[in-house]
């Protein structure tokens, strides 16, 4: 038998979370599926799951959630991914 706050793939014990804390993380496109429940976030480098509900009917994978700064960054940086080298001079004064 699974415990409530164990991930349905690797086991561990998730840490409790409000569907208004996974929100910001989840997908937009995904955002509709996050039902109001009680969520565990599974914290193990290697798993894929990120959060999971109760029931674990309802479980967000890694690729269903923006996962980190640098990914934000990496859409906001302009001096590396419009400019290139610098030669277009965004960023330069
Ligand atoms: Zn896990």
């Amino acid at each position: 038998m699974y415990q409530n706050d164990q991930c349905p793939l690797c086991n561990e014990h998730g840490k409790k979370a409000k569907p208004k804390m996974i929100q910001p993380i989840i997908k937009k496109d995904l955002k509709h599926l996050i039902v109001d429940d009680l969520y565990y976030l599974c914290e193990a480098s290697s798993c894929e799951v990120v959060a999971f509900n109760e029931n674990k009917d309802c479980i967000f994978l890694l690729r269903d959630v923006i996962l980190n700064k640098n990914e934000i960054e990496s859409n906001t940086d302009c001096c590396k991914s419009s400019c290139g080298s610098g030669s277009g001079g965004c960023c330069k004064k």
